[in-house]
């Protein structure tokens, strides 16, 4: 029978865990869901990354009313996907902020990534009746910027190419916690349709040498202790390396994406299978890999028409 494309059949609600990592800096994750972090200052709150609609939004809002009645002032998107910012208005900020780079995908692809990611993963846009249309930041910044939320400094960083092309974390120097969107995972799968496969290692170099000791990633728990922090993206970077490395090698041998993806779930299920959304994402994953080592450097928008054919062509059925 042939695989239910992407995450349609995944079906169950996920727990949600808000923990507080160090004063006023709380983690919201739920068991490979998108996380989001929360920052506590004397004059508001920080959200990094808003969640798939204002439903799932008003769960975070929930967690942050718990531990303190001040307003949400600024609401940071991670990176342009959907599933990270569409509930941004449930928060009712004052700003908006992104990098640039995110602000320009937004402009160039926002509304297809929207309508694409919609059909990949219908758990999380229950009511996307509610979503009022595409987050636009309101404040954008080349590579880094400091917002002094009152007694708390956070560092917003673009520390180079990788899941997006604009990636940014929130770096919380004193503290030493990191809020890493999806540059990494943790037991979770890279989603790499939009990457930059080569220079993403490079990045979580630079991300390594932020010295955190604890980080929040993309999907999956907290890293509590430096180990945990090492061991997170360390374990990103050796899927990235292994799916870049499997479809370098096919794209030299002349071999079709069919093939090279086969090979790539052959040698990639047993290191990674039991990760989170390893078979939502590894068609896609393998289809950038292949488009990246045969020369494409601007990945292809992706449509929720290019998502179906794509999957026939890799899954076959529907
Ligand atoms: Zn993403």
């Amino acid at each position: 029978m042939a695989k239910a494309f992407a995450s349609t059949a995944d079906l169950t609600e996920k727990q949600v865990s808000f923990e507080e990592l160090a004063p006023g800096i709380h983690a919201f994750t739920a068991e490979g869901d998108p996380n989001s972090g929360v920052v506590v200052g004397e004059r508001g709150v920080l959200v990094f990354d808003a969640q798939a609609t204002p439903k799932q939004a008003r769960r975070v809002i929930e967690r942050i009313r718990k531990v303190t009645d001040r307003p949400v002032r600024y609401v940071v998107l991670s990176h342009y996907h959907a599933v990270r910012v569409l509930g941004a208005s449930a928060y009712g900020a004052q700003e908006i902020v992104a990098s640039s780079g995110t602000r320009r995908l937004i402009e160039e692809r926002g509304q297809q990534d929207f309508e694409s990611e919609v059909g990949r993963f219908p758990r999380l846009f229950e009511d996307v009746a509610e979503v009022p249309g595409l987050t636009w930041p309101t404040m954008w910044f080349d590579s880094r910027m400091v917002i002094d939320l009152g007694g708390r400094r956070v560092e917003l960083l673009h520390l180079g190419r990788g899941h997006t092309a604009g990636d940014i974390v929130a770096w919380m120097p004193e503290e030493k916690v990191v809020f890493a969107g999806d540059l990494v995972e943790y037991g979770a799968t890279p989603y790499t349709g939009d990457a930059h496969l080569k220079e993403w290692p490079k990045t979580l170099e630079r991300l390594a040498e932020l010295g955190a000791e604890k980080l929040v990633p993309g999907r999956g728990g907290a890293a509590k202790t430096p180990e945990q922090v090492r061991e997170a993206i360390a374990m990103t970077r050796a899927f990235l390396e292994d799916l870049y490395g499997v479809a370098e090698e096919g794209v030299k041998a002349g071999k079709s994406l069919k093939e090279i993806y086969d090979e790539a779930m052959a040698r990639m299920r047993p290191k990674y299978g039991h990760w989170v959304i390893f078979d939502h994402c590894m068609p896609f994953d393998v289809t950038r890999a292949v488009d990246e080592a045969s020369g494409i450097d601007w990945p292809r928008i992706w449509t929720h028409e290019r998502d179906l054919e794509m999957w026939r062509a890799l899954e076959g059925g529907e």
